[in-house]
């Protein structure tokens, strides 16, 4: 699987110019691909080419962009297999995640966005002042530079390319250093598919090299940005200085409420699904379950059993459920802080441990399930981005509601009741850009995705999404003909 050429730049495979990268399998910590990585030059290349790019894709018809991008849904369609089995070995994913979440959920965002492409909306045309008819363009910005993280390789490629190339621009992508192959093949489907040359590029680079010079250069007129709060603000702050456009899709800590008339069985499995997914490296999972106190106990402990039958193992394996962390600097990170928490006082219900027998090959974790810690501390505050899920008691709904808002992070959140009352309360009042109500998760290409607060802002999929990817001109038409407008009296009276 060695693929040395990491660059997807101007409709073709090329080497880098800067230092080399080795790409890591995390279930075995083998060497997948390595090759040299992107520079300032390379972004210097991958610019031009989609700043070249550019006038004739935006020029396209929104039928003549819509059917390429159909025609990729379909080269994609074919190509599900390989997509999957290179994500599931280069992101450490269960091959069932990849192939049944993953994949089709990219398949699915690159339909939706085919369709959306000829749906741009805005106000009706209409002559609001009486004199004029005033209307509106919805224009593309030009060449966005987008930076994706590794949790979720190819869906975070196809959620920055997508709206943007839909609604006319040209897109240069740093997917994360640690996972770019999936997105150097979704950019090949895309040219297979007869997209031009240049409208997508990929550079495969660091954040500190590739994705600054990114950031930094003054043709990419605005920079989509998935990843930490930490580099998020420090990008925002680099666009800032040029007055760029920033769509910022950052991290999470999601609350999972439980109200004492729930399921109790559909919550535990809630639970154990929305912690685990993606073995928790998931800005949306499940990280704070609050529970009210009489529900509390039986939570935990059918929380427990499940997470007892939770099976890891190797990645191709399809009888596995969860695989290893990303890396093991993460692993380490996430040890951690699970040992923080022990020693201030909670209680470490279950796992908390790197498992014995997949110890020395990959970074896995053992699924963890915690009680007793603080609101203020560290393990319910910070986003863990591991299998991790603390649980805390709460009396009043009141309380439960104040407990959910209680982080600086406000991207996704779940309430669990059977009382109509109740979920449309919490959906009223708990601030993130997700409220799912007896369920935890689930996402839709129709529907937006981002955050309230330090989870950034701006919208991922769904129509939504073009809100960010084009600018609104407004274009205001005399029609009454006259030398003389009434308006000028203001002004002038020159007669
Ligand atoms: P990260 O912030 O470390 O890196 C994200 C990307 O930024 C990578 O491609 C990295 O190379 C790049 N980068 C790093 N420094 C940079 C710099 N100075 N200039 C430009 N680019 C730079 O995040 P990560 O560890 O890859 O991903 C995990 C994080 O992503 C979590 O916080 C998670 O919550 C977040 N995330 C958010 C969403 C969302 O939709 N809100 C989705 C997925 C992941």
């Amino acid at each position: 699987m060695g693929q040395e050429q990491l660059q997807f730049i101007g409709g073709a495979r090329r080497s880098g110019s800067g230092a080399r990268l080795s790409i890591i399998a995390p279930a075995t910590g083998a060497v997948i691909a390595s090759g040299a990585g992107a520079n300032a030059a390379d972004v210097e290349s991958a610019v031009t080419a989609a700043r070249a790019a550019f006038p004739g894709w935006a020029g396209l018809t929104p039928g003549a962009r819509s059917d390429l991008m159909h025609e990729w849904a379909r080269i994609l369609r074919v190509r599900a297999g390989d997509l999957a089995a290179i994500e599931s070995v280069n992101a450490g994913k269960p091959i069932r995640l990849a192939a049944e979440f993953d994949v089709p959920g990219t398949i699915d965002n690159t339909a939706f966005f085919a369709g959306a492409a000829r749906h741009l909306e805005g106000k009706a045309a209409a002559e609001y002042s009486g004199d004029h008819t005033s209307s509106i363009r919805r224009e593309p910005h030009g060449v966005i530079g987008s930076i994706a993280p590794w949790n979720y390789p190819l869906q975070m490629a196809a959620w920055k390319i997508l709206p943007a190339v839909a609604a006319g621009n040209t897109v240069v992508l740093k997917p994360s250093e640690l996972t770019p192959l999936s997105s150097l093949l979704f950019a090949e489907a895309a040219a297979d598919a007869g997209v031009p040359p240049g409208v997508i590029n990929v550079l495969t680079g660091t954040g500190g090299e590739a994705g600054q010079a990114l950031v930094e250069h003054p043709a990419v007129a605005m920079v989509s940005f998935t990843g930490s709060t930490g580099v998020g603000k420090r990008v925002a702050a680099t666009a800032a200085g040029a007055v760029k456009r920033v769509h910022l899709e950052l991290g999470g800590k999601a609350p999972f409420v439980v109200f004492d008339d729930a399921d109790p069985e559909a919550a535990a499995r809630g639970a154990v699904a929305g912690a685990l997914i993606n073995t928790g490296q998931d800005c949306t999972a499940a990280t704070r379950a609050y529970v009210q106190r009489p529900l509390f106990e039986e939570f935990v402990g059918r929380v427990a059993d499940l997470m007892d039958r939770v099976v890891l193992g190797p990645v191709e394996n399809p009888e596995t459920d969860m695989g290893p962390l990303i890396s093991r600097a993460h692993r380490d990170k996430v040890l951690g802080m699970v040992e923080r928490a022990r020693e201030s006082g909670a209680k470490i219900v279950r796992g908390g441990r790197i498992p014995e027998h997949t110890s020395t090959a990959g970074s896995y974790f053992e699924p963890t399930l915690i009680t007793g810690a603080a609101q203020d501390s560290e393990i319910v505050q910070h986003e863990i981005f591991g299998p991790v899920l603390v649980v805390l008691p709460f009396d009043s709904d009141d309380e439960a509601i104040a407990l959910a808002n209680d982080t600086v992070y406000g991207l996704a959140a779940s309430a669990w009741s059977r009382d109509v009352f109740r979920t449309q309360r919490a959906s009223r009042e708990i601030q993130a850009g997700c409220v799912w109500i007896n369920d935890h998760i689930p996402i839709i290409s129709e529907m937006p995705h981002g955050g309230y607060k330090s989870s950034g802002f701006g919208k991922d999929m769904s129509a939504y999404a073009f809100e960010e990817y084009t600018n609104i001109k407004h274009v205001m038409s005399d029609i009454t003909g006259t030398a003389h407008k009434p308006w000028h009296d203001i002004i002038f009276r020159a007669g």
